[in-house]
C-alpha cells in the first residue's frame, strides 16, 4: 500500500518560487567587480532568474544542456543559479583559478552551450574561446551596452542586454526530480578532472540537511556572507539553503582580502560566514595588528582544508565567534561532517569542549559513513585507529560525469581518499589525505597534526608537513614553513617547538623555510607541487 501524500518532484525552482513568496524582501548584498556595492532582493533574484530562463529558451537549448559560468560570489551568478537549473538545463560553474588549458579541456568534456562570466575573466575567456567549439553564445555579466571594443569573441552579450527585454512571468517546468541540475569537477591533481553531476534530488536533500541546527543552522534571522566560492561545489550549497530560509545573504565578489573581508562583515551586520582557512587566516591576520573587533558576527564555518586549532581557539576566545569545523567533498555536494557539542559534552571543562571541537564532526543525517583497513575490513569507532574513510548517502556520487574513471564505488560506498578516525560517538577525525600521510618505522604520521602544531607557533603564518624517502625509517617527516611578515624564528626554534606537543618520533627531521607554499585552485595546499619544489633537497 501506497501512502496517500501528494507527490511533487523537488525541483530547484521551488526553493526560489518559496523565497519569493514568503522572503521576498530579504536583502542580497553584493560586492561588485566594479568595487560598488549592489543590493536588491530574493524577490529580484525570482524575477530576473524567470528572465534568464526566458533568454536560456530563446537560444533554443535543450533540457539538460550545459550552461557554464567564469563568476565571483554575486547577485547575477545566483540568478544563473535559479535560471538555468530551475528551466531544466545544467548549471557547469567552471573554477577560473584552474589552468586555461584545463579550463577548454573542462568546457569541452562537459560540452558547454553558454558561457556566462564576470569581466575580470574576460581575457581568460578571449584566450580559451577558440578551443571551445560548441560553446555558441558568451554572456559578459556587465550592464547593458558596456561590452568591451574588439573583444574578438563571437557571440558575446552583455548579460543586462541579454535578460532585460525578456518577460518576468515563466513556468517553471516539473520533471524528474533525478535530473541533472549543475556540474562540478574536481580539481584533478592527479589525472584530469573529472565531474560531479548533482541532481536536483541531492540538491534539495543536501540544503534541508545543511540548514539543520547542528549542521550549518541557516534561518531567516542570519545575515550569511559565503566567501567559499559559487564557482566550486556551490559554495557548500548555501545559495540553496539561504534561499530554503530566507535568510539575508552578502556576497564579497572578488575582494576576499582581510580589509575588504573585515568591512562588509561589519558593514551588512553579518552573523553567519563561511570559508576555507586561507581565506579566515587572512582576516584574522588584518584584525589582530588593527586592534578590530566584531560586531555581528556570531558563527563561522570552515571547512575544506583541515582547520588548524590555533585558528578556533582565536576565533573563540579573541573574538567571541564560534567555528564549526566542517568537512566534505566535491563528490559530497559537499557536506559530510560538521562538529558541534552533544548535550552530554555540555557539562565538560571547556578543554574537554575544546578537544571535541578541534574533530571534523559528526556526520550529517543523509551520510553514512566507515572506515576500513588496508584489507577492506571495517575498523572500530574507537577514536584511535585510522582507516580508508567510505561514505555513502543520496548527495554522494555514485559515478562521474560520462562514466570517466570507471566504477568508483567499493561494495556500494564512495572511498574519499581521506583517511581518519571515529570516536564512540561518532566524531570522525581527519588524519591525512591517503596520498599525504608520512609513513616512519611502520608507523603512520599524520602530517595535519604535525602542520596544526607548526601554526600555534607566532611566528609561522602556513606550514606543510611531507615525508621525505628515508634510508632507514621508510619516510620522515620535514617540515616547510612560511614565516608571518617581518617575524623571525630558526629551524631549532621550531623542532623545540614541538616538545610536549608531539610524539618524539613524529616531530620533523628539518625545517625548511620557503616564500610560498604552493596553491591548488580551491585554496588548498598542493603537496605534490611543494615534492617537486624540493626535490633537491636531502634530509639532514
Ligand atoms: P572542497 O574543497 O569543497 O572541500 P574538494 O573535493 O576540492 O572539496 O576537496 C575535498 C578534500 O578536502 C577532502 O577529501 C579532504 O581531504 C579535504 N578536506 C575538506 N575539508 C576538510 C577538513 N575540515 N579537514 C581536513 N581535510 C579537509
Amino acid at each position: 500500500m501506497l501512502g496517500l501524500m501528494q507527490s511533487q518532484p523537488l525541483l530547484i525552482s521551488s526553493l526560489i518560487e518559496f523565497a519569493e513568496r514568503h522572503h521576498g524582501d530579504a536583502e542580497i548584498v553584493s560586492r561588485r567587480v566594479e568595487g560598488d556595492i549592489h543590493r536588491y532582493s530574493w524577490r529580484d533574484v525570482a524575477l530576473r532568474s524567470r528572465q534568464v530562463a526566458h533568454a536560456l529558451d530563446g537560444l533554443n537549448l535543450l533540457f539538460s544542456d550545459r550552461v557554464a559560468t567564469l563568476a565571483w560570489n554575486g547577485y547575477r551568478h545566483l540568478e544563473l543559479y535559479f535560471g538555468v537549473s530551475g528551466s531544466g538545463r545544467v548549471l557547469h560553474t567552471i573554477n577560473p583559478r584552474l589552468h586555461p588549458e584545463q579550463i577548454a579541456w573542462i568546457a569541452n568534456h562537459a560540452e558547454d552551450q553558454v558561457l556566462c562570466f564576470d569581466a575580470t575573466f574576460l581575457p581568460l575567456v578571449q584566450a580559451i574561446h577558440a578551443k571551445c567549439p560548441t560553446i555558441r553564445q558568451y554572456v559578459m555579466l556587465c550592464e547593458a551596452g558596456k561590452l568591451p571594443q574588439d573583444s574578438g569573441i563571437p557571440h558575446l552579450v552583455a548579460y543586462e542586454d541579454w535578460i532585460g527585454g525578456q518577460p518576468v512571468s515563466y513556468e517553471w517546468p516539473s520533471f524528474d526530480e533525478n535530473s541533472a541540475s549543475s556540474m562540478c569537477y574536481t580539481s584533478g591533481t592527479t589525472g584530469n578532472p573529472k565531474a560531479a553531476l548533482y541532481s536536483h534530488r541531492s540538491t534539495l536533500l543536501h540544503a534541508y540537511a545543511a540548514a539543520l541546527p547542528d549542521v550549518m543552522a541557516l534561518s531567516a534571522r542570519d545575515a550569511v556572507l559565503p566567501v567559499v566560492p559559487m564557482f566550486h561545489v556551490n559554495a557548500w550549497g548555501i545559495p540553496y539553503s539561504a534561499a530554503l530560509t530566507g535568510c539575508k545573504l552578502v556576497f564579497p565578489g572578488p575582494a576576499l582580502d582581510g580589509k575588504s573581508v573585515y568591512e562588509l562583515i561589519e558593514a551588512e551586520k553579518v552573523s553567519y560566514a563561511a570559508g576555507v582557512p586561507t581565506v579566515w587566516q587572512m582576516l584574522l591576520g588584518h584584525m589582530a595588528p588593527n586592534q578590530l573587533r566584531f560586531s555581528t558576527l556570531k558563527r563561522t564555518v570552515i571547512g575544506g582544508s583541515a582547520c588548524p586549532p590555533a585558528m578556533i581557539h582565536a576565533f573563540r576566545e579573541q573574538y567571541g565567534v564560534e567555528v564549526l569545523h566542517a568537512w566534505g567533498m566535491t563528490e559530497m555536494s559537499p557536506l559530510g561532517t560538521l562538529c558541534t557539542l552533544k548535550n552530554k559534552h555540555l557539562a565538560l571543562p571547556p578543554e574537554e569542549q575544546m578537544k571535541i571541537r578541534l574533530k571534523q564532526g559528526r556526520a550529517i543525517f543523509g551520510v553514512d559513513m566507515r572506515i576500513v583497513g588496508g584489507d577492506g575490513r571495517e575498523l572500530p569507532w574507537d577514536g584511535k585507529t585510522s582507516g580508508d574513510l567510505h561514505v555513502k548517502g543520496p548527495w554522494i556520487v555514485r559515478e562521474y560525469f560520462r562514466g570517466e574513471g570507471g566504477d568508483p564505488l567499493v561494495d556500494g560506498w564512495f572511498p574519499t581518499g581521506d583517511v581518519a578516525t571515529i570516536d564512540p560517538d561518532g566524531y570522525v577525525q581527519i588524519t591525512d589525505r591517503s596520498k599525504d600521510v608520512i609513513k616512519s618505522g611502520g608507523e603512520w604520521i599524520s602530517s595535519i597534526d604535525i602542520e596544526n602544531v607548526a601554526m600555534a607557533h607566532p611566528a609561522v603564518a602556513m606550514a606543510a608537513c611531507i615525508g621525505m624517502k628515508h634510508p632507514k625509517w621508510d619516510e620522515r617527516p620535514i617540515l616547510a614553513v612560511v614565516r608571518r611578515p617581518g617575524a623571525e624564528v630558526t629551524r631549532e626554534e621550531l623542532i623545540r617547538f614541538y616538545d610536549g606537543k608531539a610524539a618524539k618520533w613524529q616531530v620533523p627531521d628539518d625545517v625548511v623555510f620557503v616564500d610560498a607554499i604552493p596553491l591548488g585552485a580551491t585554496g588548498k595546499m598542493l603537496k605534490t607541487r611543494l615534492r617537486e619544489m624540493l626535490k633537491d633537497y636531502r634530509l639532514p
